[in-house]
């Protein structure tokens, strides 16, 4: 039985050490390696993936360098086996790979991610701003520190801003901007409390950017993922929980990082989303997203 099709839900107990590995997870991620098939919706596409080591941005890397498109890695020092593995899967797809390690709480560094994407990939159409931290706790908003606060924060809005910010002078008409929300928008969990919150305000973001961006031509949606088998989670939660990680959705299980990517590859695409701004799309294993 692949970890697709399991409706049991949950997954053997673990931890490692934030951002997380995926060689150290247990079962490993699905992200289309052996089951995505593109159709040249994306070709010529140039793509900035922040957070496209692992995951969510890996699954997305190979979808998009599978519909044609180039693609750029945007990850943490510590991940670079991840993003080496990720630029293997997009070259092998014939695609160009650039990879551009930095620490997007810095704005400095947003800036030079986003010019060393454009160098690499010769311009910009796609900006998928991935990159997101969260730390699950037991206790109330007396246990948030500074430091879980400004790191929360500085991942998940301020690189989300300075992001866009540094690349919107080479985005033209026709260019699309996707944020990465989070059921945790709808449905908060207390244990997640900073996190849940900036997830509501990339919704917020979102549709106010597409307003603001509207008449330059550029598009602006977001995806909300429900529970996803990503590092993320066994470098987050607490090891127990992963159990029954996602057995509460309507579907019963938890998804995989390649039942996510589909989305981004529609919204991306201009031929099939062209009039499509401001949406928050759910891939929730059936959680509602309003
Ligand atoms: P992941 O750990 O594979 O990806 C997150 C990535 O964020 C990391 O790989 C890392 O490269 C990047 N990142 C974190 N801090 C960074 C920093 N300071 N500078 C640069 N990059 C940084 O996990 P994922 O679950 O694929 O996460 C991708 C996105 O999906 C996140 O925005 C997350 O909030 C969102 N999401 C995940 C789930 C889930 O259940 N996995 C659910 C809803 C939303
Ligand atoms: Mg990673």
């Amino acid at each position: 039985m692949t970890a697709e099709s399991d409706s049991s839900g949950g997954f053997p107990a673990q931890h490692q050490q934030p951002p997380g590995l995926t060689g150290r997870m247990r079962p490993l991620p699905d992200h289309g390696e052996d089951s995505y098939v593109g159709h040249d919706r994306l070709t010529g596409v140039r793509a900035l993936i922040t957070g496209g080591d692992s995951g969510i941005g890996r699954a997305v890397a190979i979808a998009y360098a599978r519909e044609g498109a180039d693609v750029a890695i945007g990850y943490l020092d510590e991940e670079q086996e991840d993003a080496e593995e990720t630029a293997r899967l997009v070259e092998a797809a014939g695609a160009t790979a650039v990879l551009v390690p930095g620490d997007l709480t810095e704005e400095g560094t947003c800036r030079a991610v986003v010019r060393d994407a454009v160098r690499g990939l010769g311009g910009l159409d796609v900006l998928v701003n991935n990159a997101g931290f969260q730390m699950a706790r037991r206790g109330s908003i007396e246990d948030v520190t500074p430091e879980d606060l400004d790191r929360v924060l500085k991942t998940n809005l301020y690189a989300l801003v300075w992001m866009t910010q540094a690349s919107l002078e080479h985005l033209g008409y026709g260019a699309s901007i996707i944020n990465v929300s989070s059921i945790q928008a709808y449905q908060p969990s207390t244990s997640l409390l900073d996190y849940a919150s900036t997830k509501a305000a990339i919704n917020n973001m979102t549709v106010n950017l597409a307003a603001e961006l509207g008449e330059r031509g550029i598009r602006v949606n977001a995806v909300a993922p429900g529970p996803i088998w990503t590092p993320l989670q066994p470098a987050t939660q607490p090891s127990q929980k992963l159990e029954s990680f996602g057995a509460d959705t309507p579907l019963g299980r938890a998804g995989q990082p390649a039942e996510v990517a589909h989305a981004f590859v529609y919204l991306a695409s201009n031929h099939e989303a062209g009039y499509v701004s401001g949406t928050v799309l759910g891939v929730t294993g059936g959680k509602p997203v309003f």
